[in-house]
């Protein structure tokens, strides 16, 4: 880690300001120690160059297997990054030069495939997460100054107040205990006038809401269908959960030869609709899929939900995430 980074933390557990115990070496690098609370003490380690904001005993538990699963996943992960630049423009819904020049927290970057975007878009990064997954970046870090990495939970956020010009965190925070919770601590650390985007995954909710969905323009003809697929959204809820409740009892390494079988469903016409990937990519249905039955927290959100989230955070949401078949609750919001 960089001096730098602690420009943008401060202590979890009491808010204080943080200080490195050891001295940085020549090139302004610290690879392993401690930094301080100034004010409670508290220590927490720096391992590879990237510090661990986890107040003590959070490892363990169901947080812990969550981590355990995204380590798991992502470690074994590489998409190219033509796609991931896709991905995020579409998912953030911002021009590639929006990011020039901000300051960014990646809340929940897993092994940094945003990060990475952002960084290659010019804006100076902070990548956050809770798992291990994060030590991919550490390379990365090492050798730029624009992209620091940090451990932590966005449930005991080591983050101080509006310091971020951006923020995104994207099919991310439905996985911690506290969705509202994690997004509020995540909207608090954005600077007044400064842009949150964040999406979940979704629910069918009631159709009141369901038949304002606004679609990709792929997915247009869908229209017309629509109550019938807000019908199948809901059966598809239904079967997800009955799953859930037995493969989040498994362990990390089942679930993951279970990943199989459902993959190769994924590609069968109608009935990849059960499964929880349709993607083209063998591959990226494989990860979804264990993505979707693995970690013990998962909640479905609506439009309708996470818009009143960012009104009560005091920011404006400004666009809504066009998606398919599956509601994608995704906003853009400035922060007033
Ligand atoms: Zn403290």
């Amino acid at each position: 880690m960089r001096a730098r980074l602690l420009d943008f933390l401060r202590c979890p557990l009491c808010s204080a300001s943080l200080e490195a115990e050891n001295a940085f070496d020549a090139g302004g690098w610290l690879e392993s120690g401690f930094i301080v609370c100034s004010a409670c003490h508290a220590r927490y380690p720096v391992n590879e160059g990237i510090p661990s904001l986890l107040a003590d005993g959070s490892h363990l538990g169901l947080a812990g297997k969550t981590s355990d699963s995204f380590s798991m996943e992502w470690l074994n992960y590489n998409a190219s990054p033509e796609e991931d630049r896709k991905i995020f423009l579409e998912e953030s819904q911002t021009e590639p030069e929006f990011w020039k020049g901000r300051v960014v927290l990646d809340a929940g970057c897993g092994m940094g495939r945003y990060s990475l975007v952002a960084r290659s878009l010019g804006a100076e990064v902070v990548a956050a997460d809770y798992s291990r997954s994060v030590l991919r970046l550490v390379t990365a870090s090492r050798n730029d100054a624009g992209l620091h990495v940090v451990r932590c939970d966005l449930l005991q956020p080591p983050f101080k107040p509006e310091v971020f010009d951006a923020a995104y965190s994207h099919g991310v925070l439905h996985h911690t205990a506290d969705a509202r919770a994690a997004f509020k601590s995540v909207a608090a650390s954005v600077k007044r006038g400064g842009y949150l985007s964040v999406w979940l995954y979704g629910k069918a909710g009631s159709w009141r809401n369901f038949r304002t969905n606004p679609l990709r323009s792929s997915r247009k003809f869908l229209e017309p269908l629509k109550f019938m697929v807000w019908i199948f959204v809901g059966i598809r809820g239904f079967y997800s959960d009955a799953m859930r409740f037995f493969t989040t009892r498994l362990p990390a390494g089942v679930c993951y030869a279970l990943s199989y079988p459902l993959a190769w469903l994924g590609a069968v016409p109608v009935v990849k609709y059960l499964t929880f990937s349709a993607h083209r990519d063998y591959k990226i249905r494989f990860f979804e899929n264990f993505d979707w039955i693995s970690p013990p927290y998962q909640t479905h959100h609506t439009k309708e939900e996470l818009a009143g989230w960012y009104e009560q955070a005091g920011f404006e949401p400004e666009k809504t995430l066009p998606h398919g078949f599956v509601p994608k609750p995704g906003v853009l919001g400035r922060k007033k």
